[in-house]
């Protein structure tokens, strides 16, 4: 058997998003060029293409491409925007997000994960991020503003430390919900903080002081 057609396969997704209803050609095409079977444990990688979440490690997954490109078309990135990203995870949400903006500061709380990722990431020559390991919960003060917030696991609520963190004009989305069902949910900040509930989603919980508990 040969080397799987990789390339092919990415474009296969990409059509496929397409016709779930992405729209954002921008979006797409990074995706188009983020080879997600580097982001998948080597037993996942023939599963890399298909439209779902696969086991990481830790207990934590990669999300399903749909969410990927869903979440950011729905933050509308720009190439001048600093964004952060809360839940670092295999690194591939943050790969795709890099590619449209300036800069992607990302915060995971399991040490090898962001390990993992920032081996692919350096892989892949994506320079313009700053991984750090972390409460994600507490944003990351030290690089805010930030012009766009990504929180790319399940959480009870916006958590209360990253609104101040946001840019004025600035966009936030998140799963918000319960610890095993939550609505996709994008809130900008203009005077107050505004909400809009796109569609349920399923991510592993926000485990830290200002989301969900741990529990076993
Ligand atoms: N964006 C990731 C999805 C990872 S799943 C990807 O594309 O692969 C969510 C991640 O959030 C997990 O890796 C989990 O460890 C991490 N996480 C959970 N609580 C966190 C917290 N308080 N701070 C930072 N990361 C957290």
């Amino acid at each position: 058997m040969g080397e799987p057609d990789f390339a092919r396969r990415r474009e296969a997704l990409v059509s496929h998003l397409r016709r779930e209803g992405i729209r954002d050609e921008r979006v797409l095409a990074a995706i188009g060029q983020v080879p997600r079977e580097r982001f998948v444990p080597p037993e996942f990688v023939d599963e890399a293409y298909v439209d779902r979440a696969l086991p990481i490690g830790a207990g934590q997954t990669i999300s399903q491409p749909f969410v990927v490109a869903r979440m950011t078309e729905l933050l509308e990135p720009r190439v001048e925007h600093r964004a952060l990203e809360v839940g670092t995870g295999s690194g591939y949400q943050t790969a795709v997000l890099a590619l449209l903006v300036a800069e992607v500061v990302s915060v995971e709380r399991h040490r090898t994960l962001s390990e993992e990722a920032r081996q692919r990431l350096a892989g892949l020559g994506i320079d313009n991020i700053l991984l750090v390991v972390g409460d994600g919960s507490a944003g990351y003060p030290p690089r805010a503003p930030y012009d766009r917030i990504l929180i790319t696991a399940a959480t009870p609520r916006l958590p209360e430390p990253v609104i101040p963190q946001c840019a004025t004009g600035g966009r936030i989305v998140a799963p918000v919900g319960e610890r095993y069902a939550q609505q996709l949910t994008v809130f900008v900040k203009m005077n107050g903080l505004s909400r809009t509930v796109v569609e349920p989603v399923k991510f592993v919980p926000l485990v830290g002081e200002h989301a969900f508990e741990e529990n076993n």
